[in-house]
């Protein structure tokens, strides 16, 4: 799989296409933040924004997509139904609400944030409704373990197109990788850059001198190297067109599988398995 520039997309199992990297949104809640940040990041070339109804930007992040003259069909929009949303009752209300704030008639991937418990499979039963109106053109889960998404699909008549999730070098889970790749569900990575703290791993350094790139650089492209859609987040304009020039080299398969063994099965957010949000 090559994957040439930013605008290249994936084909997600029910034949929508959604970039490979897109711009994540979460924290950005100071004034201008977020509309700065989308605006840059669509004059850059992105053509994915990924926010959540818990962000509390999402009018911002609409408001920077009607600004920035780009067609509303070139654009992939993301959001999410926040945990305390995931009942039958209050999940349609929040999704009409999260497109009010978004200045949209539709988004494109509408994903569950977190597997909770109680919740979730009858959750999941209004996203597909959304889904049958046309008003997400994919829907997907979010922190969904291997267990969480067995009992998800012993539950449902749609197989989530995407599964985002904590990814980096230091949280690889191959069995939900693999669960995923076999079932048709993308995964999408969270925290790719670990919250800024990938700049720190001696090898991740080496490989940059090596390959004539950032730290960050390198990241990314192992993430699309391993064919998981990827979301990094930055304020700053600089950041945001450097993270993208990552279409111009290759990292070795020698290389990739020592990024691979810097996996230690850790965090640095919430585990699915037991949270309290
Ligand atoms: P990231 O791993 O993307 O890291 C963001 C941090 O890295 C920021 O502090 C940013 O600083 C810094 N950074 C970005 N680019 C560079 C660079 N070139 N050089 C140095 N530092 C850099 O963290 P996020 O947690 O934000 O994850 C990405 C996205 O994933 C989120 O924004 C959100 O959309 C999504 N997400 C989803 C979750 C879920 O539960 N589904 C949970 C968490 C995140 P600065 O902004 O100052 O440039």
């Amino acid at each position: 799989m090559k994957i040439k520039s930013l605008s290249d997309r994936v084909t997600l199992n029910n034949g929508i296409s959604m970039p490979w990297m897109g711009l994540g949104v979460f924290k950005m809640i100071q004034e201008k933040e977020a509309t700065n940040s989308v605006l840059w990041a669509l004059e850059a070339g992105y053509r994915s924004i990924d926010t959540a109804s818990a962000y509390g930007n999402e009018t911002d992040v609409g408001k920077a997509i009607s600004e920035s003259g780009v067609k509303r069909e070139e654009i992939f929009l993301t959001t999410k139904v926040n945990n305390g949303e995931q009942r039958s009752k209050r999940t349609l209300n929040a999704f009409n609400e999260s497109l009010d704030r978004l200045n949209q008639d539709y988004v494109d991937l509408y994903l569950i944030h977190w597997p909770v418990k109680e919740h979730y499979n009858e959750t999941w039963k209004v996203l597909e409704k959304i889904y049958e109106s046309g008003r997400a053109k994919s829907i997907g889960v979010s922190n969904f373990l291997v267990h969480q998404l067995k009992d998800l699909l012993s539950h449902t008549g749609i197989i989530p197109a995407v599964n985002q999730i904590e990814f980096h070098p230091y949280l690889i889970q191959p069995d939900l990788m693999k669960f995923c790749n076999d079932k048709g569900i993308r995964l999408e990575a969270w925290s790719p850059l670990m919250q800024g703290r990938i700049l720190e791993i001696p090898l991740i350094k080496q490989l940059a001198e090596k390959y004539g790139k950032n730290p960050v650089q390198i990241v990314l492209r192992w993430d699309l190297q391993h064919e998981v859609i990827t979301i990094p987040k930055s304020v700053h304009k600089d950041r945001i067109i450097s993270n993208a020039d990552i279409f111009d080299f290759e990292i070795s398969d020698e290389d990739m599988k020592l990024i691979d063994k810097l996996d230690q099965n850790t965090r640095i957010g919430p585990d699915p398995d037991n949270f309290n949000f």
